[in-house]
């Protein structure tokens, strides 16, 4: 059945992980398992993957019979002789996951994850789905969705937002949040609290400009409103949510009192809630005083029990700023943790407010624009959560910044969608090829694997015409004047030369000899039109080409004969994953 035989290492390489695998599995090694990590150490070996796994079965199943007929420590022996190191690789294979929370109860444990919803996530807020959800799920917690919606000026929330940002939490973790809170819906409660830390002292109405107030913060002077007294304060936070005769936005905001010669200039005295006139696209002009990022936030965490924060090293002074109001009021600070940036290379540049202009401005076809770090982007690509989830926690909560290719992700990935995506063949740019098979004994159809590391998935067949058969090969592989092979077909010659009929070739022969380069084909009563819709120097391309017929439904990510992996879109478009 093959004219492929592993040379000594392969043999070698395919017995020691039988052994071990016998070991690990107390004497039912699988083939498939050892199959895995053959491949997984010789990539150039999945081109025989289909001999490979005739020649592993014998190898697995006398692996398993010295395991039942001689015992473990035999495995063990042979192992030591063999190949010793497979002994250690398993004490070390177990991979750990987040490091443990501090203080953390298990059962007790609540985090949350607080995007601002003025566009759909990116591939960096993954990161904060991923690890605070993994961390509610490692301590039996619980894990809050916050919309983090009271800027109704600058970074204003986007209604449709709130709806992809759910989704996306859910296809990220598997599951839906325990607690779902929109700020913007909690307003009464911010103000409440407002209003009584004012009547307590703790917290002021400020009227000076804030040009003023800056000197002030510089030169560490009190500024005159923080001697009025606490009904003084009232009367001036009545007037601020008094939209007929009160104050108008940027004429008052409310302060925490701190101090003023506080080390750290963003402490002193820092703002907690403004008037804001732009009306809120979920509550319209109902509320007038609006809380800042810092004070909703610290309201918030306090009324839902968090435990524990998970933030950027960036935003310590929120901390910090937060602390000194918990300290005031007598609340206990949540534990918090610090990670650093994490820049993916290709996607450095990318902000979600520059990516709703660009979008406005047609620069992209919409937020799944395949050239953007949107999770909308990356899950109509067919990327899959699993590798992203992996990608996150590999990279765990280190406070150093780091920057990391694309190519990290892409290999999590493949490993992930690998095992189902069936392979098909795309023919870009196809040229037709006249073969003359009347005199040589062809076979009636080609047979390939649907899948070559799993034999058990099947064949895909392509029967082939009698006598002259049209084969359609890329452009690029049509240029060359080498000799060529069909896969899994036939070598070819190419006659450079156009008939009548089109350009022709000739069969040289059907056996695999020698190393003639292989490329990818498709018979042409097996094609059918097709566009591949990819990325090239940061145009969006419509490759045309053809597209092996297929009854496969949309959304099935597959992988194109030596090229990579693409999700289906429609009956004949597709998406570029990634190779
Ligand atoms: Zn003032």
């Amino acid at each position: 059945m093959s004219d492929w035989v592993p040379d000594e290492d392969v043999s070698r390489l395919i017995r020691k992980y039988a052994l071990q695998n016998a070991l690990q599995y107390d004497g039912k090694g699988q083939v498939g398992s050892v199959q895995g990590r053959v491949l997984g150490e010789n990539i150039e070996l999945r081109e025989q993957a289909q001999f490979l796994y005739a020649i592993i079965t014998p190898m697995v199943e006398e692996a398993n019979n010295i395991w039942a007929e001689k015992g473990a420590d035999e495995v063990r022996r042979i192992l030591e002789e063999e190949a010793p190191e497979a002994l250690e690789k398993r004490v070390k294979e177990r991979r750990e996951g987040l490091p443990e929370l501090p203080n953390a109860v298990d059962g007790q444990v609540v985090l949350r994850f607080a995007p601002n919803p003025n566009g759909p996530l990116t591939l960096g807020h993954s990161r904060g789905v991923i690890i605070n959800s993994e961390y509610a799920r490692m301590y039996s917690g619980k894990i809050i969705l916050r919309f983090d919606d009271t800027d109704t000026k600058i970074k204003r929330p986007d209604v449709q937002a709130y709806d992809w940002i759910h989704d996306d939490f859910t296809w990220l973790t598997g599951s839906n949040p325990d607690i779902v809170i929109e700020a913007s819906a909690r307003m009464d409660t911010y103000l409440e609290f407002a209003q009584q830390f004012i009547s307590e002292g703790h917290m002021y109405v400020c009227t000076c400009s804030a040009e003023d107030f800056r000197e002030l913060r510089v030169s560490m002077k009190n500024c005159p409103c923080r001697d009025n007294s606490n009904s003084d304060n009232l009367t001036k936070w009545e007037k601020m949510n008094d939209a007929v005769d009160g104050f108008s936005e940027g004429e008052a905001v409310v302060r925490v009192r701190t101090s003023m010669d506080n080390k750290n200039p963003a402490l002193r005295d820092w703002p907690a809630l403004r008037i804001q006139t732009a009306p809120h696209p979920k509550v319209g002009d109902t509320y007038r005083v609006w809380p800042l990022l810092d004070f909703q936030s610290a309201v918030e965490d306090h009324e839902q029990g968090v435990t524990h924060i998970i933030r950027g090293k960036d935003l310590m002074d929120s901390t910090r700023k937060q602390q000194l109001l918990y300290d005031k009021i007598g609340w206990s600070y949540p534990e918090t943790l610090y990670w650093g940036r994490v820049k993916v290379h290709e996607f450095g540049g990318f902000s979600t407010s520059q990516m709703k202009k660009d979008i406005q401005s047609g620069q992209y076809t919409g937020w799944d624009d395949p050239r953007l770090p949107t999770l909308r982007a990356l899950r109509r690509r067919g990327y899959d959560a699993g590798a992203m989830r992996e990608f996150w926690i590999d990279m765990g909560l280190t406070q150093k910044d780091i920057s990391v290719p694309m190519s990290t992700l892409n290999s999590l990935n493949a490993k992930a969608v690998n095992a189902e995506a069936p392979r098909l063949s795309f023919v870009r740019e196809p040229v037709s090829i006249w073969l003359d098979l009347s005199d040589c004994e062809p076979p009636t159809k080609v047979t390939l694997p649907v899948h070559p590391e799993y034999p058990d998935k099947g064949v895909r067949e392509w029967p082939l015409r009698e006598g002259a058969i049209k084969v359609k090969i890329a452009r690029e592989d049509f240029t060359s004047r080498e000799g060529r092979r069909l896969k899994d077909f036939a070598d070819i010659g190419i006659k450079h030369q156009k008939t009548m009929r089109g350009w022709e070739g000739e069969i040289s022969r059907f056996e695999r000899v020698g190393n003639t380069p292989i490329i990818h084909w498709l018979p042409s009563n097996m094609a059918k039109p097709a566009v591949l819709l990819l990325e090239e120097d940061g145009e969006l391309i419509e490759a045309e080409g053809l597209l092996e017929i297929n009854d496969y439904p949309v959304g099935t990510v597959v992988q194109l004969e030596r090229m990579g992996f693409a999700r289906i879109e429609s009956d004949e478009a597709m998406i570029w994953t990634h190779s």
